[in-house]
């Protein structure tokens, strides 16, 4: 898996797979964890941004980057057990993300 730290103001107040605006709609958070052993964005005291890397289709080799949050290591998230946290507009981007995320298997114990 790959990622890069964002600068910048980042996706806030937008889904972070198809990059609507949220600002008149419930969000929908979706949260992961990483699998013991591979190697990931470290963890710190607050969360941050970052975007991976996803192979989203095999046959072209695309990558596709996904905004993700990486909890603090004190925050709720992080006591519930997520590493990641992504934020989306409705779960249709969330199903969307999920089957991306879970050609990544190799990366991720879980995704809720
Ligand atoms: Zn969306």
């Amino acid at each position: 898996m790959k990622w890069s730290e964002l600068m910048g103001p980042g996706p806030m107040g937008r889904c972070f797979w198809c990059e609507k605006s949220v600002s008149q709609k419930p969000v929908y958070a979706l949260g992961g964890s990483f699998r013991p052993g591979v190697e990931h964005p470290p963890s710190r005291d607050d969360g941050y941004l970052v975007k991976l890397a996803m192979s989203g289709n095999m046959d072209t080799a695309e990558v596709k980057w996904v905004w993700a949050i990486v909890a603090g290591s004190e925050s709720e998230a992080k006591k519930e057990g997520f590493d990641l946290l992504f934020m989306l507009c409705s779960e249709v981007c969330g199903e969307e993300l999920k089957k991306t995320l879970q050609a990544e298997i190799k990366s991720f114990d879980s995704i809720i």
